[in-house]
């Protein structure tokens, strides 16, 4: 048996390449190549058969050579707030998270990148779990081609990479999702409107700021010295701090830094300079964002006012800075919660057992 090419792993234009010239080899004409490939990502349809506008021995024929695989709906939960939250099992049984979250005429969806996380922060559900393996592009932009495949679809306006999930470790299939989430042949979404969130592999911040559209980037800081930092993300052992500065002041497109307010852990006045510090070298936007309850770790969260406060002695040092509002607090839509309940019993691997993860 031949194996059949999975057509949403791929870039927009190539697989209207290859569909073009299937149909051509078929004697139906090339045109019917682009009429099936608006159907993948433009306007998406479940499956070769539901294509209408395709002559029905055409359909067939696609159905054998090619794949568009779904990924199944496994759990949904939604907020008073109007956030939704999607849990998608895989063929293999691996499990995965998307939010979306809708803000007036705004709708973000948050996705995610692998299964489960090698990078242990001490804060995140995601990382508690460990790592499985890497998500093929299929299977990330697949959780936008998913929700728009809903009787009531979701259009997004923004997509941000800060589900579960380091997406610069998985930079081989996020370099062809940016592809197929902005092109005008794909999903359409403004660069501007991409954003790519990691704590700072660089390697990868490299290989995206190579890219020429404007996709923007944030980067998990959480702490402002490298000792703190260290503590609260291993992964600074690896990618220290001031070298991730450095990166990040280096890429020439708007940057926002990520700060998770733990109480009396990284919230203090001498944090906040610090914090505004770096920020002024790289020009970027801090997000603060208070501890989700539910979360991984014994940290608290920082009160309402500390935050305010912190926010204060941020901007005093003239750096642009705001507080993300929370969330779906009703529904676990903080990073990997919905999967960590359902997993409950899992033992977490190590991070050394993460055979499959690639750097860049
Ligand atoms: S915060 Fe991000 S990088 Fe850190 S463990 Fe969680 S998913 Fe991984």
């Amino acid at each position: 048996m031949t194996t059949r090419v999975n057509l949403l792993d791929l870039a927009p234009t190539d697989a209207e390449e290859q569909l073009r010239a299937f149909a051509e080899a078929q004697g139906v004409g090339a045109y019917r190549g682009s009429q099936a490939a608006r159907h993948l990502w433009t306007t998406p349809t479940a499956s070769f058969d539901a294509m209408s506008d395709l002559p029905r021995a055409f359909r067939a024929e696609l159905e054998r050579a090619f794949a568009i695989p779904r990924l199944e709906l496994a759990a949904e939960q939604r907020s008073e707030d109007g956030t939704r939250k999607f849990l998608f099992r895989l063929h293999d049984g691996q499990t995965i998270e998307t939010v979306s979250i809708p803000d007036g005429d705004r709708v973000t969806l948050c996705i995610s990148s692998q299964a489960g996380c090698a990078l242990q922060c001490s804060f995140c559900a995601t990382g508690l779990m460990g790592f499985y393996r890497n998500l093929l592009p299929s299977e990330i932009a697949g959780q936008v081609r998913e929700l728009a495949l809903l009787p009531e679809p979701i259009a997004p306006t923004n997509i941000v990479f800060m589900g579960m999930g380091e997406p610069l470790m998985n930079w081989r299939a996020v370099d062809v999702v940016l592809t197929i989430l902005n092109h005008p042949k794909g999903c359409g979404v403004g660069a501007r409107h991409i954003t790519v969130s990691t704590v700072g592999v660089l390697p990868g911040i490299e290989a995206l700021a190579r890219r020429p559209e404007q996709f923007r980037l944030a980067i998990s800081v959480h702490a402002p010295t490298d000792e703190l930092r260290r503590m609260l993300m291993p992964v600074n052992i690896k990618f220290p701090l001031e070298r991730v500065i450095d990166a990040a002041a280096a890429f020439t497109r708007r940057v926002t830094f990520e700060y998770v307010m733990l109480g009396g852990v990284n919230d203090q006045p001498g944090h906040a300079a610090e914090l505004a510090r770096l920020a002024k070298r790289c020009g970027a936007f801090v997000n603060l964002i208070p501890l989700h309850p539910g979360g991984a770790g014994s940290y608290t969260p920082t009160s309402p006012e500390g935050i305010k406060r912190f926010a204060s002695e941020v901007a005093r040092h003239k750096v642009e800075v705001a507080v993300r509002r929370s969330r779906g607090t009703d529904i676990a839509a903080a990073c990997g919660q919905l999967r960590v309940e359902r997993l409950r019993r899992r033992p977490p691997r190590a991070a050394n057992q993460n055979g499959e993860v690639e750097i860049a």
